[in-house]
């Protein structure tokens, strides 16, 4: 075992930042556990225009580096590496990584979600390569190239919208004739003139070399086949939580999130569970610190106990 903490939080999104900044500043000892990024998805956001107290908006990045500041300014500490299991021994949590097995009293999870996989052929041999899940990470490397995104709600809009500052053209892939998106969010792509629309289309192949050079495309009312050249396609289709290995621990839900109840708790004693992950949050940055808070407030009442 390679320590002891009061709270092990899995996940360094907003969720699992706030989390550690309550139990921080309630002198507990604290670590947070990261496989990625500090920040979380919403780091992919350029601007984040519905976080209370910044009425100009803020990066997704600053606002998170600012939140992981302030939380470590009252000794959280956080590791890089992947949380692969989670056992439960009576009293004690044992949070299980690819660098080390870490003990708690409790434990929070806050590991956020996943794009969802498109699963058509060509997508896996092209990723990196011309097929993202990220536009705010690739889009400058497709300076004056025609792109598509796939997806109809926020996340597909916002892709798009990033990627018209880079990209000669910005097609967006539908499976729908309309959209998903909040009105507002809509409103900026119908405006945006490197923005088009492919309305009721389903990708069904990635083709190219070494790198995407087209896609195939299929009518879903007419039955009608097309291609399309690109040279990049963004996936904005859908979330999945980041609860695989969760699945003989806790009751999970029909979509694969935690279940808990209105103090964020667990079937399991002292196991929380916060933000996007958890059964029916709003999926939006303010929700998963909220979570976050509340998560933190009960898992002290639990040791305290
Ligand atoms: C493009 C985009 C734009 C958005 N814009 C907005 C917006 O304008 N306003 C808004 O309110 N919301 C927005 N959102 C939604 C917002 O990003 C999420 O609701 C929020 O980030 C959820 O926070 P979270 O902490 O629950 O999870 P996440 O932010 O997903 O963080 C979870 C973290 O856990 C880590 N993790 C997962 N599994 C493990 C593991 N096994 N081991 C270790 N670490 C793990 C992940 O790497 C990740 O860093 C946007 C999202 C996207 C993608």
């Amino acid at each position: 075992m390679s320590k002891e903490y009061d709270v092990v939080i899995i996940g360094g999104g907003p969720a699992g930042l706030t989390a550690g900044l309550y139990s921080a500043r309630d002198r507990l000892s604290c670590l947070l556990i990261e496989k990625g990024v500090i920040g979380g998805k919403i780091t992919e956001a350029e601007r984040v225009d519905n976080y209370p107290g910044f009425p100009e908006g803020i990066s997704g990045l600053e606002l998170t580096k600012l939140m992981h500041e302030q939380a470590a300014k009252y000794g959280l500490e956080a590791i890089y590496t992947e949380v692969t299991a989670l056992e439960i021994k009576k009293e004690q949590k044992v949070v299980v990584t690819t660098q080390g097995n870490f003990a708690a009293r409790a434990v929070i999870i806050a590991g956020g979600s996943e794009r969802e996989k498109l699963s058509v052929p060509g997508e896996k041999k092209l990723t990196g390569k011309g097929v993202s899940y990220c536009a705010t990470c690739d889009a400058p490397f497709f300076s004056g190239k025609p792109v598509a995104v796939v997806g109809g709600g926020n996340a597909a809009i916002y892709e798009a919208l990033h990627l018209a500052k880079f990209a000669s053209r910005v097609t967006i892939i539908h499976r729908r004739d309309r959209l998903r998106a909040t009105t507002i969010v809509q409103e900026r792509a119908f405006a945006e003139p490197k923005i088009e629309f492919l309305w009721n289309a389903v990708v069904q192949a990635i083709e190219g070399k070494n790198f995407v050079e087209r896609i195939r495309l299929g009518q879903v009312i007419t039955g009608e086949q097309s291609a399309l050249e690109v040279a990049g396609i963004f996936m904005a289709i859908g979330l999945k939580p980041n609860t695989d290995y969760l699945k003989d621990v806790l009751p999970l839900d029909e979509l694969g999130h935690i279940i808990i109840n209105e103090r964020m708790e667990t079937k399991i004693p002292g196991v929380f569970a916060a933000g996007d992950i958890r059964s029916g949050s709003i999926r939006q940055t303010i929700s998963a610190a909220g979570d976050g808070a509340t998560a933190a407030f009960y898992a002290k009442r639990f040791i305290e106990r």
